[in-house]
């Protein structure tokens, strides 16, 4: 601890004075000592016999002076080396103490200081003021409240406010110029009264980091409040979109009972329940991929693909759904130098199916889409710059809204959109597989005019002959169901009853037929005593109890015959994304089709995997 006044200076100075007092008193001695002599001397020479004992007298006279400087002397040699013990004592003492200030300093993030209560000059401070507040402790002593260093300043302020002379309490953030950062500081006043005078204690701590947890605390709990919050909504939005399908679904299927002998009243009853299947599998979708992509657990594949055919698939699946809405539909491609591109060709459709079965849905009947490739604008290095522009005459969106359209369950709530089935996850899906992309989605929106999504991508071009290939492959994609499945055998892996028994009707109706195993071992089993050839494609679960179908095909591709290495294993999974086909893959499977089953996909992968 650094104090204002040095004892040591004080002992200094007495040391000094007595020291000057000496001198002075023997420089007077002799000097009388000299006068007295001399006037002996002279006396003799002036008097020499009568004044014989005058003279004697001044002799004894200057004796007596002699014995007297000589005493003070001594008294003030003892005095000074007196003086000088007690400073040493003292000198001990205070550096002892001054170790253990510096001790507890040195261990603590704590600086203490006192103050005088009077005159608010600080007489007392540890040395470790200058870690906390980056002020050495030789200037702490006249606090300064117009410091630069608003930590300072601010500490300052309070020693001089008054407000210190009762126990108090003070936290706040302030910008400390000698560390160039913000911080936290708690400062704390003690009265007390130390040797008849009323000083302050003080005490001084960084409590940044205490600050940060503290509010890293408070922020996740805002977040999972929020997040509580956001799900009671989705939630109860999902409750309500999960019924009204489930309850198309229920009540056309007791029509059908009550309508069989009525074929044409069945057929459409069984097309809204396929309609609302369909809605009810997009919304099992939307949240299954919105849960992973928020876990990170989302990848991309790389194949090749054609733009070409991505965008005719999109325009195929989103014209029947504009035409009912009379909408004018307008798909234009312009400036792509490759439409043969490497990338996630499933996730790119989603994106465009996203974005434009909004514009779709918020757009009345009678209004225009617009669906605009362009491909002629910026390019990194070789990659294919697209920029997909969709824009419609809809009911738009206001611009608060707009800020908070990439979040996860959130909808424009108005009585327009209210009526509009919808979960409020697309967007955030489209967003997150955008940035996953690396690329950007900006929207443009006024209510009552209509919304302009852009979203910029970039994609390796394919090369020439993998270009032909995905030609090729793109050329044999509508495939005759009839002519894929009829004729053949079936393997198939399935523990669910009645997924076996819809595939078995399946490929009854298209001409083939099948043997059911319950699990991958039994599947495995099955195989390992066939005749070889007597299957001609396998379709394996993934999920299954005893083996699962990943440990199943890799049995089977170990079997000791000729075609374990040959036949064709599909993976039939609920598992739709891309990393489940990648796994499916490396087990040695040699494609992936998701359930529920779409027989086009079916049929294609089939004749794909049998025809060579
Ligand atoms: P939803 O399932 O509700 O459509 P989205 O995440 O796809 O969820 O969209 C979020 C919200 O953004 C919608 O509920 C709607 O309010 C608004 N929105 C999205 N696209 C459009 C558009 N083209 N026109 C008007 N509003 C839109």
């Amino acid at each position: 601890m650094r104090q204002r006044f040095d004892s040591r200076a004080i002992f200094a100075a007495v040391a000094a004075v007595v020291v000057v007092l000496a001198v002075v008193v023997i420089a007077t001695g002799l000097y009388y000592f000299n006068t007295i002599t001399g006037l002996v001397v002279q006396a003799d020479s002036i008097m020499p016999n009568d004044q014989a004992e005058g003279a004697a007298i001044v002799g004894v006279t200057a004796r007596m002076v002699i014995i007297v400087v000589g005493a003070t002397l001594l008294a003030v040699g003892a005095i000074a080396a007196l003086l000088v013990y007690r400073s040493r004592r003292e000198l001990q003492g205070e550096r002892y103490v001054q170790s253990i200030y510096q001790a507890i300093g040195e261990n603590i993030d704590t600086a203490i200081f006192i103050v005088d209560g009077a005159d608010r000059v600080v007489e007392a401070v540890f040395e470790n003021v200058q870690d906390i507040l980056g002020v050495p402790a030789t200037k702490f002593f006249v606090m300064d409240g117009l410091s630069s260093n608003e930590a300072y300043a601010k500490v300052a302020a309070i020693v001089h406010s008054g407000a210190s002379d009762e126990r108090r309490e003070w936290e706040f953030q302030c910008f400390n110029a000698a560390f160039g950062r913000d911080m936290w500081l708690r400062v704390t006043s003690c009265p007390v009264m130390l040797g008849g005078d009323e000083k302050i204690i003080y005490s001084l701590t960084d409590v940044t980091g205490e600050h940060d947890i503290r509010q890293r605390l408070l922020d996740s709990v805002a977040a999972a409040e929020e997040a509580n919050h956001a799900k009671s909504n989705f939630l109860a939005s999902m409750s309500h979109d999960i019924r009204t399908p489930m309850n198309a679904i229920l009540g056309f299927s007791t029509l059908i009972d009550r309508d069989a002998d009525n074929p044409q009243a069945v057929r459409e009853y069984n097309r809204k329940i396929a309609t609302s299947g369909q809605h009810l599998l997009g919304l099992i979708n939307d949240v299954l991929d919105m849960s992973k992509i928020e876990s990170g657990k989302t990848t991309l594949a790389s194949a090749q693909f054609n733009l070409g055919e991505t965008v005719a698939s999109v325009d195929a699946m989103m014209r029947p759904q504009t035409n009912a809405k009379h909408q004018t539909f307008t798909v234009e491609m312009a400036g792509v130098t490759h439409e043969a591109l490497m990338g996630d060709e499933g996730r790119l459709r989603q994106i465009l199916m996203n974005v434009l079965s909004n514009a779709m849905k918020y757009t009345p009947d009678g209004g225009s889409i617009l669906f605009r490739i362009d491909g002629s604008l910026k390019r990194r290095g070789s990659l294919q710059h697209l920029r997909i522009i969709v824009r419609d005459t809809g009911i738009g969106m206001s611009q608060e809204y707009l800020d908070t359209i990439f979040d996860s369950f959130s909808r424009e709530e108005s009585s327009l959109t209210n009526k509009i089935q919808g979960t409020g996850l697309g967007m955030a899906i489209t967003k997150n597989l955008v940035d996953l992309m690396g690329g950007t989605i900006t929207v443009e929106s006024e209510l009552g005019a209509g919304s302009t999504f852009i979203i910029d991508l970039d994609f390796p071009p394919a090369e020439e002959e993998a270009a032909a290939r995905a030609v090729d492959a793109a050329a044999s994609r509508a495939v005759d169901a009839d002519a894929a499945l009829g004729g053949k055998h079936f393997l198939v892996a399935e523990d669910n009853d009645l997924n076996a028994e819809i595939i078995a009707a399946i490929l009854d109706i298209h001409g083939a037929s099948c043997e059911v195993a319950e699990n991958g071992r039994a599947a495995v089993e099955k195989f390992a005593a066939s005749e070889p050839g007597a299957f001609d494609v396998i379709f394996m679960d993934v999920q299954m109890p005893v083996m699962n179908g990943h440990e199943a095909a890799r049995a089977i591709r170990a079997l000791d015959r000729p075609d374990a290495q040959t036949i064709p294993i599909i993976a039939m999974t609920a598992n739709a994304f891309a990393e489940d086909e990648r796994e499916a893959l490396a087990a040695g499977m040699n494609a992936h089709v998701a359930k529920p089953i779409d027989l086009a996909v079916l049929a294609r992968t089939v004749a794909s995997l049998t025809s060579r």
